[in-house]
């Protein structure tokens, strides 16, 4: 493990401009942050109030009237630049991601590749998902019944620090192109990233009050937040998704909140083994472990247990831990003091109980002040704090079980249900997927199978998460939808000269009647037919 050249600086000039994006008035304080590779000066942001989330939301509620009457091809426009303009000028912002988190340049890299993939997604399917659909009327072919959807109004997001790229603009790209106007707050340590990927929005076209920043404390500027918009879409912990359900809940607005997890990997006798011990070190340690989906619990079959944690153990150990704006980094730093406490009491606490260090172990400040090794544990028992607690950081715990039964049965204890992994014969392990209860799950994969799939839906069950991203479900949300129904020839009452009770005999007859009406088989697969589009 060695360390590079110490972090190229954003310099104050650009620090300065990326500051101007948010919406705050002149005379705010101001907050420095920091590169957790070595703690030099990144910038400083605004300290936002209430009174700029009351002005950034106004902003916005007066922007999205105009956006929401443009045709979805201009808006798609938009999303198509922004995926070009991510790719083109990816370098600058692997710089920034990396300054900000202190991750890997490659698990920066992973970001740039997410948000550009989401905006192309969108882009080409934001028409489809959104399209008004006829549907089955009350009475054949007496009701016509169509679905509509109309934007939220102003979506505001709340996003954390482990992906300030992607997490704070990716989930915005939908709800912009379902015509929504966006106020954004990104977590306190990563502003600067998540100003940069707005900047590139604004270059792309976006009109400038449809999205505003407002960079400060969680706790002080959530309750203004979802005291003003419309839908909050929340990436973050568990234990904040429940106070922002609470806000949501009482002022009845729509929230999606993608949480926390505490991932399986299940190694059955039938896998390849030394293909998923290769594969186990990314989906464990990438982004330093700091990944909601990542794996922090491995379950293997008694068969091939011993293989597995050999094999796994000399990946970890082969790991090479550094600090730098280069590409040879396996894994880089923590993103805090927060997170360094945690994993280092996660794996003291498993030690002292009597757990084994398997590969890693201890934190490296030769390296930075806020590394870590990756670390493997077994011997992990309940009453540790790692077995059931979500560490977010570099530490997995292995597991030697029976069977497969026992298996999922332990992959499933557990209050989190986001993401899984099972390393098997392909058709073995989808069959056996489908008995786990979590939002993803990745056959022959850690994470990017199921995350990466963007058509598909994806977040999490249990205290994992309310809602999804991704998908039709990643716009659709973002919409309130109407049914215009249109009733010709007769109401649905009763005519006139016909009293009620006769009125019902009919009714009834007629129901039985509809019962034996055949299945539209499209509207069977497509939830609705498309309606022609007016413009
Ligand atoms: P966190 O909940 O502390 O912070 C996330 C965001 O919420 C930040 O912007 C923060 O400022 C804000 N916030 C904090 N308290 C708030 C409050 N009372 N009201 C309103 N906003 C508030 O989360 P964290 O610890 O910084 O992030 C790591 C957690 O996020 C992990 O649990 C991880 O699993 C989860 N996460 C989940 C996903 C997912 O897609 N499921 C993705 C990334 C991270």
């Amino acid at each position: 493990m060695t360390t590079t050249s110490s972090a190229r600086s954003l310099g104050a000039d650009r620090a300065a401009e990326l500051a101007a994006l948010v919406t705050a008035a002149a005379h705010r304080e101001r907050r420095a942050n920091h590169c957790p590779f070595d703690g030099s000066l990144i910038g400083e942001v605004p300290v936002c109030t209430a009174d700029d989330v009351a002005a950034a939301v106004a902003r916005a509620r007066t922007a999205q009237r105009a956006w929401a009457a443009r045709p979805m091809r201009e808006r798609t426009a938009v999303a198509r630049r922004y995926h070009d303009l991510v790719l083109e000028r990816q370098d600058g912002l692997l710089d920034l991601i990396q300054l900000e988190s202190g991750k890997s340049r490659a698990s920066a890299h992973e970001e740039v590749s997410d948000l550009a993939a989401t905006a192309m997604y969108y882009a080409r399917t934001a028409a489809i998902h959104l399209r008004s659909r006829w549907r089955e009327g009350a009475v054949p072919l007496l009701t016509t019944t169509v679905v509509h959807h109309h934007p939220k109004g102003v979506v505001g997001v709340i996003s954390p620090w482990n992906y300030p790229l992607t997490l704070a603009t990716s989930d915005a790209v939908a709800a912009l192109l379902a015509g929504n106007a966006v106020v954004l707050k990104p977590d306190r340590q990563t502003p600067f990233t998540a100003l940069a990927a707005v900047e590139l929005l604004f270059q792309a076209g976006l009109p400038r009050d449809l999205f505003h920043v407002v960079t400060g404390e969680g706790p002080v500027l959530g309750p203004s937040l979802i005291g003003a918009v419309d839908f909050l879409m929340f990436t973050g912990s568990t234990a904040t998704g429940r106070i922002i359900a609470e806000q949501c809940g009482r002022r009845l607005i729509g929230f999606s909140a993608e949480l926390g997890g505490k991932n399986p990997m299940v190694v059955l006798a039938d896998a390849d083994v030394e293909a998923a011990a290769r594969h186990a070190v990314h989906a464990c340690f990438s982004n330093s472990g700091q990944l909601c989906i990542s794996i922090e619990r491995i379950y293997v079959e008694d068969a091939v247990y011993d293989q597995f944690a050999s094999a796994f153990a000399a990946h970890v150990r082969a790991m090479k831990l550094a600090p730098g704006l280069t590409w040879d980094a396996d894994m880089g730093s923590m993103v805090s003091e927060a997170q360094l406490e945690v994993v280092g009491r996660h794996v003291g606490d498993a030690v002292a109980k009597g757990a084994r260090v398997l590969a890693g172990g201890r934190a490296r400040p030769d390296l930075g002040p806020l590394f870590f090794e990756p670390t493997a544990l077994e011997g992990v028992t309940d009453e540790m704090e790692v077995a059931h607690a979500e560490t977010f950081g570099p530490v997995v715990s292995l597991y030697r079980v029976r069977d497969e039964a026992e298996a999922i049965a332990r992959a499933n204890d557990s209050e989190y249900g986001l993401n899984a992994a099972i390393w098997s014969t392909p058709r073995h392990g989808s069959e056996l997927a489908r008995r786990l209860a979590v939002g993803t799950a990745n056959v022959n994969e850690g994470f990017a199978a199921a995350w990466g799939s963007f058509d598909a839906p994806m977040g999490g069950w249990k205290a994992s998460g309310v809602g999804r991203r991704h998908g039709r479900e990643g716009i659709v949300k973002y919409t309130e939808t109407q049914t215009v129904a249109v009733q010709r020839v007769m109401p649905i009452r009763a005519p006139h000269g016909v009293d009620a009770e006769r009125w019902a005999d009919l009714m009834s007859l007629g129901l039985k009647v509809l019962r034996y009406r055949p299945r539209n088989a499209l509207l069977k697969a497509t939830g609705g037919l498309p309606v022609r589009e007016r413009r």
